[in-house]
């Protein structure tokens, strides 16, 4: 059997492996390749499957499926896993390291400091406590930040239209709402047709003057046109990044010229002990998948 380890994990995940077969990185034998490992770069499409024919098992560490043509996976009769659970932690802090940045103003501190500018009187901060923080998507990685909002004293909302309860949220059933109330608003639903563009001229108009947004869900969830627009008349005070429409994006990228910008090249799930659990996840996928063989 022939693993194909396509994308970057663990650099100890071959080795994990080499038990089941022959592990390889070049992409090149993906004829031979009966599984294959991927994370968002590789896009396992209808060209991709049909010079597959070995194929049996994608495994994406990770949680967004959307680069996986599942139906057609299904239909050549191949299995499609995630790592679902591996990366909650991992995703969660980002978003709060992100939310915790911009009204600190870390970054100009930093690069004020680093040009020997003194910008003590302007850098005026605020504080979380007390604010409200409006999370959309209330699945895994939205509780676990859920969490740790409590434990900084902030009053948590949440929005999705598939989660009725929680006990870390209260969940408002209507977008606008959660939108007009939130200081904080962080994405964390997966892209589908309902997401798609879900930020844009007319949400935006909704939201609390001076709010802050932080995506570290998907980036084709925003209108980046829309958002740098907002970020220069004010409307938001800060976004911070950590997806978007492509990996990487296209440098032209409204965002790169926008005020208040927190940004990341897609490193959500990129932790070190990530990378551990998701090589764990897949070792027994694998083993499970040979155990039934
Ligand atoms: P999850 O499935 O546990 O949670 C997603 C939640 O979004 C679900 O509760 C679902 O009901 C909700 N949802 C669906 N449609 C919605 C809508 N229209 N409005 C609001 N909520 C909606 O998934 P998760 O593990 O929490 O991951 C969430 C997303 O985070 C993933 O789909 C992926 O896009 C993204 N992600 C990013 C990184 C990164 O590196 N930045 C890493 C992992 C996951």
């Amino acid at each position: 059997m022939l693993i194909l380890i396509s994308d970057a994990f663990d650099t100890a995940l071959p080795d994990k492996l080499a038990k089941y077969g022959e592990v390889t990185d070049d992409r090149n034998r993906l004829a031979e390749a009966e599984v294959v490992l991927i994370r968002s770069k590789t896009k396992v499409m209808p060209e991709y499957i049909d010079s597959a024919p070995k194929l049996k098992l994608v495994i994406r560490g990770g949680v967004g499926l959307d680069n996986v043509d599942i139906p057609y996976a299904n239909s050549k009769g191949i299995e499609v896993y995630n790592t679902a659970d591996a990366s909650s932690i991992a995703v969660a802090e980002l978003a709060f390291a992100l939310m915790i940045s911009l009204p600190n103003h870390i970054t100009r501190a930093d690069s004020t400091m680093h040009d020997k500018n003194w910008a003590k009187k302007e850098l005026k901060r605020t504080e979380l406590k007390g604010k409200t923080l409006g999370i959309l998507g209330m699945g895994r990685i939205g509780s676990a930040l859920a969490t740790r909002a409590k434990a900084f004293d902030m009053k948590v909302l949440g929005y999705d239209p598939f989660v009725y309860y929680s006990d870390l949220a209260s969940m408002t059933p209507v977008l606008d709402d959660v939108l007009a109330q939130s200081d904080f608003i962080s994405m964390h639903m997966p892209l589908t047709d309902q997401t798609k563009g879900m930020i844009n001229k007319t949400t935006l108009a909704k939201c609390k003057d001076g709010a802050y947004i932080i995506n570290t869900g998907r980036g084709k969830c925003v209108i980046e046109e829309d958002v740098t627009e907002a970020l220069k008349s004010g409307k938001l005070a800060g976004y911070g990044n950590d997806v978007w429409y492509s990996d990487p994006p296209d440098w032209n990228t409204p965002l790169l010229g926008a005020p208040n910008c927190v940004l990341a090249p897609h490193i959500g799930a990129s932790t070190k002990e990530n990378m551990g659990r998701i090589g764990a996840i897949v070792d027994a996928i694998i083993g499970k998948y040979v155990a039934q063989k």
